[in-house]
Order: structure tokens, then C-alpha cells, then sequence
């Protein structure tokens, strides 16, 4: 699914831009561009999670983890957040 998102959407479109930089902080892919974390995700998530994961991993990065000023205090999912854990260090 994911990887169809890419194809249909193009590898630097915005969609692909927030799911990156999300993926990369949380430690759930560690590619340098969009295009590897996609093929990563499509290959690290469970098939139940993949009709839906992509829409609500870019309502998370628009929401939650912005690019530029993540809300990391109000973050769910903090405690498993590779960055959060760098950054409290
Ligand atoms: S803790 Fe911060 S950097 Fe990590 S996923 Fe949450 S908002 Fe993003």
C-alpha cells in the first residue's frame, strides 16, 4: 500500500516527506529518503495496519510530530520514540 501511495503520489510529494521524517524519529525505519521508508514500512507492518496506517501516520505528522517544532509532551508514543529518548538524555 504504501509503496502504491509513492507510485501514485511521486516519491518527493509532501505525503512522502511527513511519513519520513515520522518514521525516522519514532526508529521504525532508518532510511535517508522516502522512497527506502516506504519499502521499510511496507515490509515492518503487519497486513491489519496497512489498509489505514499511512493516513493516520500523516494525520500524526501534521498533528503531533511537525517536522519543525514536534509536541513531543503531548506525544503517545514517547516512551518508544527513539529521538524523544536521544533528545532527554
Ligand atoms: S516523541 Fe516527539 S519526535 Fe518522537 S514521535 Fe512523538 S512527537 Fe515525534
Amino acid at each position: 500500500m504504501f509503496l502504491k501511495l509513492e507510485e501514485s503520489l511521486g516519491e518527493q510529494s509532501g505525503l512522502s516527506l511527513l511519513s519520513n521524517h515520522v518514521c525516522n524519529r519514532i526508529g521504525s525505519t532508518d532510511a535517508k529518503v522516502a522512497d527506502k521508508t516506504a519499502q521499510q514500512l511496507e515490509e515492518r507492518t503487519p497486513d491489519w495496519a496497512l489498509q489505514d496506517g499511512h493516513f493516520w501516520l500523516i494525520q500524526f505528522g501534521k498533528k503531533i510530530c511537525t517536522s519543525r517544532s514536534p509536541k513531543c509532551d503531548r506525544c503517545p508514543v514517547s516512551d518508544i520514540c527513539l529521538w524523544f529518548v536521544a533528545q532527554t538524555k
